[in-house]
This record gives structure tokens, sequence and C-alpha cells, in this order.
């Protein structure tokens, strides 16, 4: 079961996926509470004692403030590791680079575990693979969860990601969408708007494909 949340503060999303009552997060712009709430009622739903739920990771797409500012909220609370691409950490110590204008940095990474590459991560029974896709920023990984897939700013609806900012990069970013498109899925998730299926997003992706090309 995957459940949206749509930050309030920040319009960006957040994805609580559940399996067997435990739980992983996608991203962190969305007030902790709000994240508590929704995990406390799908506990409800397995009569947990006071909706105990265990949850066994936050994976943050990339590094930019929208996306990971309460990250450290959900830590503390949930207790947890924090995922994110090895190229995230400059984005979160620096207020310039992810974009919060002072408002947002980290110092301590002791939650952190940091990827590297593509790969996969066995929790309890999720397997997510992560792929490195570089183009908005240094640091975008997406996730991909049975045939879910979670992209961040890669590919948001129609648009793909901005690359006028820090990292951002035009070539980066036709690698990673030719990547993208060979990647198995039904369903994207993308950090804002709407989800979509694979069949409208290979299109999408395409046509920014040629276009970078030129
Ligand atoms: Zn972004």
């Amino acid at each position: 079961m995957t459940e949206k949340i749509v930050s309030d503060i920040i319009n960006s999303n957040v994805f609580v996926i559940e399996k067997n009552c435990n739980f992983i997060i996608i991203d962190a712009g969305a007030k902790v509470d709000t994240v508590k709430h929704i995990i406390e009622n799908i506990s409800k739903k397995y009569s947990l004692a006071d909706g105990k739920a265990n949850v066994l990771g936050i994976f943050l797409t990339h590094g930019h403030y929208d996306h990971c500012f309460f990250v450290q909220d959900y830590a503390n609370t949930f207790g947890c590791k924090i995922y994110a691409s090895k190229f995230a950490k400059e984005y979160l110590q620096n207020p310039d680079y992810n974009y919060s204008e002072g408002k947002f940095k980290i110092e301590d990474f002791s939650d952190f575990q940091f990827l590297d590459g593509d790969g996969q991560i066995c929790l309890e029974d999720f397997k997510i693979s992560y792929y490195q896709l570089g183009g908005h920023s240094k640091s975008d990984v997406c996730f991909l969860i049975d045939d879910e897939i979670f992209v961040g700013d890669v590919l948001i609806g129609r648009n793909m990601g901005r690359i006028d900012l820090f990292g951002g990069d035009k070539a980066e970013m036709k690698k990673s969408l030719e990547k993208l498109v060979k990647i198995n899925y039904n369903v994207m998730h993308s950090g804002h708007g709407e989800d979509n299926s694979k069949a409208s997003q290979d299109k999408v992706a395409k046509l920014w494909i040629k276009f970078l090309g030129r």
C-alpha cells in the first residue's frame, strides 16, 4: 500500500509505503506529525496496540530542501536510518545548494547511509532497487519497489526536472532519462504532482531525450 502526502508548506510529495505493517518513507517535505498520523492509521488496521508501527527507513530522492526539510525529525521520531545518494551530503550541508535560503542544513550525518551507484537494499519484505539519475542535481536517485518507481524531480508529469540549479547537467539528464525508459515499472510517483503510468512517462521522457540531444 502506498499513500501520498502533499506537504502543505512546500508542496512536495512524501510517500509512505507499507508491507505487513512495516513502513518505508520516501522524501521528507511534510511535517512529521502528518506522516506519523498516516502511519498510525494504517497500523490500526492491524489492531496493533497504540498503532505501533515499524518504520524501516527514510529514502531521499535528492538533496533539495523541499524533499528533505523534516528528515531529521523523521529519523528521531521513527528511530531509523536515512538513505540518500553519496552526492546528497554536499547539498544537505549547504543551504545555498539545497535552496532553503538559509533555513535548512544538516551537520550530523550519523543516521545516514549513503548510496553509491546502483544497487538493491532489502529491509524485511521490501526489496528496494536504486538507480542514480543525475541531471536535476548530482544527488538524484530513484527507488523501485515492486512495480512502483519514485523519481523525485527527474520527471514531474510532462516536465523534465530543472537542470539550471547547482549540479544540474544537460548531458547527465539525457543519460538519466534514457536509463529511466529502460526500467520496468507500472506507476511513476514524482516529487511533485500526480502519479503517471510508464506508457505516458516513456513518451514524455523520449520527447525530452530528443530535446536534450539537439
Ligand atoms: Zn529538486
